[in-house]
Order: C-alpha cells, then structure tokens, then sequence
C-alpha cells in the first residue's frame, strides 16, 4: 500500500510518501480502507521527537480515521466488507485494575491509533474489531474523521469531567483547533455561555459562529483581563486548556471561585506553572483528562446526525500531499480540522 511515514524525527520534510508494509490482521483485528485521516496535534508530537512512537521508527502517523472494512475479520460479529465505519482510536488491554474499573483512558497499557501502532496516513489501517463503529450514512467520511480523537476528548472533557452546566461561563482556549471548535459547540449544547481566544483577528467569526459570545486575540489582547471583564469580575467557570506553558499558567488566574481548570494536551510545551495560592485559595479544581469511551463516541455521532454538533473542516490533502497537510498545520493557519484522502 502507499502510505506517509517518517523513518526519522523532524518537520514536516521528514515525512515521506510511498509504499509501506501492507497491514495484516491478527484476530479479532479488521483492515479499514482509509477514506478520510484527520491530522491531529499529536501527530506532531511524534513527528518532531517530543513524544516518540513506542513502537519505533519508520511509523506512519495518523490516529482520526474513517474508511470501510475490507475482506475479512470472519466470525468477528458484526463486521462485513464494505461497511462504513468510524475507528476508536483509544487501545486498552482490558485486563488491568482501571480497565476493570471500567476507566480505558488510563489502562496501564494504554495506547493509541497512529502513536502505539501505525495509523491512518495511508491507504489501508489494521486496527482491533472492537474499535470499529458503524459511521451513520448521515455523516461523510470527511465529517467523520473529525470526530474520533479532537470531538470526543472535547466531549469527554466537558461533559464527563467538567460537568458544565446551563449557565456556567466557559473559557475554551484556540477555537481554530480541532478540539477548541469542538468545545465551544459541546459547551454551548451544555447550555454554558462561552468566551473563546483565537491567534489571529481573521478566526474570530469563526470563534462566533460557533457560538462564543467573546472571543479575543490572545497575541493583542490579554485574555485574563477580557474573561474577568465578561463575567463582571468574577472569573469563569470552566477553562478549557490544551496549549500548555504561559496560557496554561495564566488560565488559572481567569477562573473564578471553586473554578476548574481541564488539561487535555501540551501543543506548546509540556509544561505549565502553577499559582498555588490561587488553587487553595479559591478551591480551584484542575483535571486532566484524555479520550473518552466508545459510548461517548456513540452519543457524539448520534448528536451530528441530529444537526447539534457540526465538526469543523477546514481543508483536505491528497495523501501524497502529506508533507503540506502538515506543514498547514505546524504554521497554524487551520481553522478546525485538516484532512489527509489517499
Ligand atoms: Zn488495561
């Protein structure tokens, strides 16, 4: 099969596009023909070095994927050829104390599509039945492959861990990403009134349209002094957080009294500071937080059906185009998700 891999960490001229291993599944393993990839930070994040593929290099990223089911995976209930399906990307052993305690997320031997095995920057992808879904008919390929990692971590997030309520005021930081666009919409369905940052002036009708009430640019403006500004002084509710480092810091000080602070990734950096006075001072709760389930993954499609939930695509690559795609993507000129189509 074709695919874009990387056999050494880099930018985006590291990726090559080519013939790669034919995946072969292991029962209970299916083949998805891969019909959409959603480029996703992580993605980065192995290409560059800073979190490396466990399994080693060369490694074909890519963990947002849609596609159909090829020939085989016989016996597996449910599972026939050609079927249109959405792929979990979350890979848990379901053996451990957490996966018996019904907590995926955190399985000592947690992995995901694309990072712990190769993933959907290619033509075909080999991944466990148990991962397929049935993507609904309602939703294209390219819908869909918005979904699976970016949709469902912002789902998880706000919904399962914040526990955002009608009312509330919620902060959600980079509403031209995959999960910040997701965010906004998932805490507006939530009944929350939503304040949203953007990198540059030409996002914010998009931060709008999505139903931010606020948004502002955090290069110009300060974000801390405009959230305080928009609750009349009382901080927010709820931060939505997944830069890291100074946004990561200063997100604390926008929170008001027993506010919570959610981490679902580091696109800058790893690492944050953090103002303990103001975490036992105002009781502040700050939650991390990964993924979601399979269920959860079912009730988000089952919202895009019905029109509450729109992912937000901003363009597609050829496959072979991978190297832009990515390059797109580094220089943060994305407004929601970007798309590889091999
Ligand atoms: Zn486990």
């Amino acid at each position: 099969m074709k695919a874009a891999y990387f056999k050494e960490h880099g930018g985006a001229d590291k990726i090559l596009f080519g013939d790669y291993r034919d995946p072969v599944a292991d029962a209970p393993e299916v083949v998805v023909r891969v019909r959409a990839c959603a480029l996703n930070h992580v993605d980065m994040l192995l290409l560059d070095g800073r979190f490396p593929p466990p399994e080693g290099l060369p490694h074909v990223n890519g963990c947002e994927v849609t596609g159909t089911l090829e020939p085989g995976g016989a016996g597996i209930k449910g599972v026939q050829a050609g079927q249109r399906v959405i792929v979990f990307p979350g890979l848990s052993c379901g053996q451990c104390e957490f996966c018996l305690r019904g907590e995926r997320t955190v399985c000592l031997r947690y992995g995901y599509l694309g990072a712990h095995r190769d993933g959907g920057y290619a033509e075909l992808c080999k991944v466990p039945a148990a991962n397929v879904l049935p993507l609904p008919d309602a939703i294209s390929f390219e819908q869909g492959a918005a979904v699976p990692l970016a949709m469902l971590t912002a789902w998880h997030a706000v919904v399962a861990q914040a526990g955002v309520r009608p009312g509330q005021t919620v902060l959600v930081q980079a509403a031209g990403s995959g999960v910040g666009s997701a965010a906004i919409q998932i805490a507006r369905l939530c009944g929350a009134r939503v304040m949203a940052t953007v990198g540059s002036d030409d996002k914010r009708e998009l931060g709008q349209a999505l139903g931010a009430e606020h948004v502002v640019n955090y290069r110009t403006q300060d974000f801390v002094e405009e959230a305080r500004r928009w609750t009349g002084k009382r901080g927010v509710d709820v931060v939505v957080e997944h830069i890291g480092g100074d946004t990561f810091e200063r997100s604390v000080y926008a929170l008001g009294r027993l506010g919570t602070l959610i981490t679902i990734g580091s696109h800058d950096t790893h690492w944050g500071r953090l103002d303990l006075r103001h975490v036992y001072s105002k009781n502040l709760r700050v939650l991390g937080t990964n993924l979601g389930s399979i269920v959860e993954l079912r009730h988000v499609l089952e919202h895009l059906v019905a029109g509450r939930l729109q992912p937000v695509i901003d363009r597609a690559f050829p496959l072979r185009d991978a190297p832009a795609a990515v390059q797109y993507l580094l220089d943060r000129k994305n407004r929601g998700k970007v798309l590889l189509i091999p």
